[in-house]
């Protein structure tokens, strides 16, 4: 997952910029920042790929069976959520992988005292829980519900 000459690409500095994240919930935005940058240090590429997602895009993402959840039912309708995925393999990392990224997304967000619920995080009971390890959200989201 470390790749150290695209680190230093034009493409992954492009990355970066992808996710519009104006007036994201703080959290969201440095606990993005802590992480692609701890990752960064072992030379391991991630970028922020969606932070926001208007009506439109849940509703297109909900036909496209992207997502089970439709608007405003997601973190990410009100800036609270982010999905942080590899500049090259995107979603494509291993389960082992992504156990690495989980765990020191945690680290960060016990150090920073962040309540963050991660989407890779497989609470293991019989629900509908979809397996999304790019995707970390406040744990109290439906409390920040103000409209952009
Ligand atoms: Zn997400």
């Amino acid at each position: 997952m470390a790749d150290k000459q695209y680190c230093l690409s034009v493409h992954y500095g492009q990355q970066q910029m992808r996710a519009d994240q104006t007036g994201a919930h703080p959290v969201i935005v440095e606990f993005t920042r802590l992480l692609i940058r701890r990752l960064r240090v072992l030379d391991v590429p991630m970028y922020p790929h969606c932070v926001w997602r208007t009506k439109a895009d849940q509703e297109s993402a909900f036909v496209r069976g992207v997502t089970t959840v439709r608007y405003p039912d997601s973190a990410h309708n009100w800036g609270c959520a982010t999905d942080i995925v590899h500049g090259l393999k995107h979603w494509g990392l291993t389960p082992k992988q992504w156990s690495i990224v989980g765990h020191i997304g945690f680290e960060i967000a016990h150090q920073r005292g962040f309540k963050l619920v991660w989407g890779g995080d497989d609470p293991g009971v019989n629900d509908a829980f979809d397996w999304d390890p790019a995707h970390w959200e406040l744990a109290d989201w439906r409390a920040h519900m103000i409209a952009r």
